[in-house]
């Protein structure tokens, strides 16, 4: 297996990255769709949350109101700190088994985690970094998302810097063009990423804080 770490801020283009690298034969294990995927209804993580967060958070036919849980969690450490608690554990197991599936095989990997930068994993064969002008991704956001100007800002803004995210690339893909841009960048990373070392044992695992500075 060849494994890379897939990363860049909110609207960069990370997941339009990660679909154009599916369509080329990359295997994707992304840590926003199985957080979702684990948090359909009937899942047991959604009984957990609702334990903690009272089941007002769920909606009549059982699927997370996202904006209430949400409405919860802003702004309170405590109630942010126990949802992670709940959510981050099982997210890194189905994660960590998705990456054994694949350890033993050829496939490029791509590890599509959208805080890579603040949680960094050993022994990656490379890092891509998603990067664009933050005004740039504000307006992608707002056009294409729905989202609105302000909500936009203060997600980027609680977001690790643009530079600091970079210091981690291997590779950076820039963003600031158009789709056919995009399309012609992934194209040659996809080139390099055949050409890298395969992921040692250790490889996807989460580095603790205190060993990763
Ligand atoms: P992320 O996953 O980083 O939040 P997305 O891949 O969802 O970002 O991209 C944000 C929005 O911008 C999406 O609607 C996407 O279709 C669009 N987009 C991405 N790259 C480009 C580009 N180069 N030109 C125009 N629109 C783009």
């Amino acid at each position: 297996m060849i494994l890379v770490g897939l990363t860049g801020g909110i609207g960069s283009g990370k997941s339009t990255v990660s679909q154009l690298l599916a369509s080329h034969g990359a295997v994707i294990v992304d840590a926003d769709a199985i957080t979702r995927q684990l948090q359909a209804p009937g899942q047991p993580l959604l009984k957990l949350i609702a334990e903690r967060f009272g089941n007002d958070v769920l909606d009549s036919d059982g699927s997370l109101l996202r904006q209430k849980l949400a409405n919860q969690v802003f702004g309170n450490a405590e109630a942010l700190a126990d949802l992670n608690k709940i959510v981050h554990p099982a997210v890194g197991r189905e994660m960590a088994r998705l990456i054994d599936e694949q350890r033993a095989g050829d496939n490029v990997v791509v590890l599509d985690i959208p805080l890579l930068a603040e949680n960094p994993r050993s022994g990656l064969s490379g890092v891509i970094v998603v990067d664009i002008d933050p005004e740039l991704a504000v307006g992608r956001l707002v056009s294409q998302r729905g989202m609105s100007e302000q909500d936009a800002r203060s997600r980027i803004e609680r977001q690790t810097s643009r530079e600091k995210r970079r210091e981690i690339a291997d590779w950076v893909i820039d963003n600031g063009g158009d789709l056919a841009s995009l399309e012609s960048q992934v194209k040659l990373v996809w080139k390099w990423m055949q050409t890298l070392e395969h992921a040692g044992p250790d490889a996807g695992n989460v580095i603790p804080p205190e060993t990763s500075k």
